[in-house]
């Protein structure tokens, strides 16, 4: 109890929830376990809720304050009707769940693909809301998609859903309302669309959108930052164990989109040796180090990266399990779970992906005596820049790219310092330390804002 009371007192709020502190959760940790012992698969949404419940029931907060932090503030579901090249009408489902802004405007990416629901979203919107806590920058969580898969489309197909998907969700949309990103299947192309098409209705209004082409309004460093702050994460967790530099370190990334292909290409040049890589099509692998700039090439040129000369192809289910010291998974969630788990043979798994590893997955790990750089921090790189984009839109003002690198690498740090302190202080999970951390962060808005 006299650690609960300490927590409450360090996020700012005890003098407000004290008075209530007999109504701490008896029945908190008894949800969580329940939660946990679950054989069944949970959806992506109790996942999270797993990880949030944990931290929850470290820091004992009031039960009232509970359902607040768990329940997203607005959901929205809309369905885009889209002429296709051939004639025919096509509906798809698109989603925007906007889970917490009282840190600031809401804040999170876009993403196209076949297997967004609502749940998705929703898990997705929440892990942004901790994710911009843990990282201090002043924004709240939000998460949109569009069930499509955007391969099948042409791109004339796919500008025109993106500009229906922004007239669908425009009243809710706003540069100090909710700014979305890129994120799966999306990027510079679809946000400079997202730009205009706000433009249209709201006169020139760069801060809508994050993510944009260097050449409008976007910022240098935005589209490597995710990686480059994934690399930081590494580089800052080796040191902390005492466990030396990325150089001669071995890495495995699943997922070669702008995620994965960036921090390859950072650990590279930093003398790291990334000894296999996967994507949804395929694996290659080298034990002496991928070349990465390279594989970058042959896969900008359309080629597929089993296709790379420079590696051996493996089954790509098999990437995760490929011997080295970091391993990095970078594309899609719950991928590491209570089937493979045990079969991992690397020492840190760095969460560059949202929500790489389920509960059980992660309980696991922990067994095992695997670091885990949770996801909510890791990949924190992207959305740091992304508010660094839209602080320079807010200017009409650019930042060098060293400026941005620099400022990127600060803020990885100090959150890592946030984290790292409480994890060893208290004996917690980094994972747990960085929603204890959020959740005292956003807790603490939350309370001082009021709740009239
Ligand atoms: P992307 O679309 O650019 O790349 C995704 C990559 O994952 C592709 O190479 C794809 O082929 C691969 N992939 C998909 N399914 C796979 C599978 N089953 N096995 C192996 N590889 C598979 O997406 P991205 O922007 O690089 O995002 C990757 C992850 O990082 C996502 O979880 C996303 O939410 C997260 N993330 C992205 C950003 C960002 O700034 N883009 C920020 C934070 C978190």
């Amino acid at each position: 109890m006299a650690l609960a009371l300490k927590k409450l007192a360090s996020a700012g709020v005890a003098h407000q929830l004290l008075p209530a502190a007999g109504a701490l959760l008896p029945g908190l940790g008894a949800a969580a376990s329940q939660l946990q012992a679950r054989r069944t698969k949970m959806s992506h949404s109790e996942a999270t809720n797993t990880f949030i419940l944990e931290a929850l029931e470290h820091l004992e907060y009031p039960k009232r304050l509970r359902k607040l932090l768990l329940t997203p503030e607005r959901e929205v579901a809309v369905e885009l009707a889209l002429l296709r090249d051939n004639g025919e009408v096509a509906t798809f489902n698109a989603y925007r769940v906007q889970h917490d802004n009282s840190r600031g405007p809401y804040k999170g990416g876009l993403r196209f693909h076949p297997q967004v629901d609502l749940d998705d979203v929703r898990s997705l919107a929440s892990l942004m809301t901790w994710k911009t806590a843990v990282m201090d920058i002043p924004f709240g969580g939000a998460k949109g998609g569009v069930t499509v898969d955007p391969n099948e489309l042409s791109e004339r197909e796919l500008e025109i859903l993106t500009r229906k998907l922004v007239q669908a969700l425009r009243p809710i949309l706003g540069t100090y309302e909710d700014i979305p990103a890129p994120d799966m299947n999306t990027g510079a192309r679809e946000m400079a669309w997202i730009f205009d098409e706000y433009t249209k209705f709201a006169g020139f209004s760069p801060g809508i959108v994050t993510g944009k082409p260097v050449w409008l309004h976007g910022s240098l460093g935005r589209e490597a930052a995710t990686g480059r702050g994934t690399v930081f994460a590494i580089r800052e967790l080796l040191a902390a164990q005492g466990l030396g530099e990325i150089k001669n370190k071995s890495f495995v990334i699943q997922g070669f989109g702008n995620v994965g292909s960036w921090a390859a290409q950072i650990l590279h040049e930093m003398g790291g040796r990334v000894v296999a890589v996967s994507d949804a099509f395929g694996a290659v692998a080298n034990e002496h180090g991928l070349q990465i700039p390279d594989l970058r090439a042959h896969v900008a040129d359309r080629h597929s990266l089993a296709s790379f000369a420079g590696g051996v192809v493996i089954p790509k289910e098999s990437v995760l399990t490929v011997p080295c010291d970091v391993l990095i998974p970078a594309a899609i969630g719950g991928v590491i779970d209570e089937d493979n788990a045990r079969d991992l043979q690397c020492k840190i798994v760095a969460e560059a992906a949202n929500g790489p590893t389920t509960p059980e997955g992660d309980a696991i790990l922990r067994e095992r005596g695997i670091t885990v750089l949770p996801d909510i921090f890791t990949n924190g790189g992207g959305v740091t820049v992304s508010f660094f984009e839209w602080v320079q839109n807010l200017q009409n003002f650019k930042w060098s790219e060293d400026e941005v690198n620099a400022k990127l690498d600060r803020v990885m740090r100090e959150a890592f310092e946030a984290i790292w302190e409480l994890h060893t202080e208290d004996k917690i999970p980094l994972r747990t330390a960085a929603f204890v951390k959020a959740l005292q962060r956003v807790t603490r808005a939350r309370v001082h804002r009021g709740f009239d």
